[in-house]
């Protein structure tokens, strides 16, 4: 049998990038996946219509992080559409770096909206659903235990709430057999953090292993740990990272 057979899940921001691994990954798997997307939902649609051709089960979800009401529609949905929900996955997540003397009070909230509230208030409608054997997994940053460099403030603070979100709420949910996991990926090539660029030459020659990650490496790690492999694992994180951080 598949390791996720007859699971439910819904992967945030799962049009592109390491989103949409996850959700490949998950429906290979076995899971029922619900995804959201923002902007992207040509490419959202052209993953659901491939999993679904494939014999999987898919649904492309239009929710903006940004918007609570958004969120909680996209869980209501994916417990309408499947039945129930069993893995959230917290991925969808944005980066604007400046100096910080040229930040605005607006970028703060756009980047904390998505990156913490959003992360917050999926969990908050998610756990309504959740039974024994649930997951919750967000994608931080390797940033958030290493500040690369300049230009990276209001980010690493955004990923670092997620440590002690990661912390707290696997306390809180512990006894209901819930775990709470954080998967800190360090450079991986997206349209977020392309492998060709001056910034990756510069990331790579910080890495014991001096390569890009690849989407599909952060999707296996997330896969195994929403398996009943990774029953054990909760309150804390896995950082995948090449060795930036060694
Ligand atoms: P991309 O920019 O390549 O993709 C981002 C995904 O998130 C897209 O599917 C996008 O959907 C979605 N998204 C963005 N904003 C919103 C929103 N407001 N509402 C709903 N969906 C949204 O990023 P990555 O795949 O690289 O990043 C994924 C996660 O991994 C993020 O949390 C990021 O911080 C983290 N990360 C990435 C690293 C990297 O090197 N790539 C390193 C460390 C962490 P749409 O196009 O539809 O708007």
């Amino acid at each position: 049998m598949k390791k996720l057979a007859n699971k439910i899940a819904l992967v945030t921001g799962g049009s592109r990038g390491i989103g949409a691994a996850i959700v490949r990954r998950l429906a290979a798997e076995g899971a029922s996946v619900a995804f959201t997307y923002s902007q992207s939902a040509e490419k959202a649609q052209t993953i659901a219509n491939e999993i679904n051709a494939a014999g999987g089960h898919a649904i492309a979800i239009g929710a903006d992080s940004a918007r609570s009401a958004d969120i909680i529609q996209a869980v209501s949905q994916t417990v309408a559409e499947f039945g129930g929900l069993d893995i959230l996955v917290n991925n969808a997540g944005i980066y604007i770096g400046k100096d910080f003397h040229q930040h605005t009070i607006d970028e703060y909230d756009q980047i904390m909206d998505v990156n913490v509230k959003a992360v917050y208030v999926a969990t908050l409608e998610a756990v309504k659903h959740l039974k024994t054997g649930g997951r919750i997994i967000t994608i931080g940053s390797n940033m958030a235990d290493n500040a690369i460099g300049t230009q990276t403030t209001l980010y690493t603070m955004s990923k670092s709430a997620l440590q002690g979100f990661t912390r707290g709420l696997a306390r809180d949910l512990g006894p209901k057999g819930i775990t709470v996991t954080l998967v800190q990926p360090g450079p991986t090539n997206t349209d977020m953090n392309p492998a060709d660029t001056e910034h990756a030459d510069y990331a790579r020659s910080r890495m014991a292993l001096p390569k890009y990650g690849t989407v599909e490496d952060v999707a296996g790690l997330v896969a195994f740990l929403a398996s009943e492999e990774g029953k054990q694992i909760t309150g804390s994180w896995v950082t995948i990272d090449g060795g930036f951080n060694a």
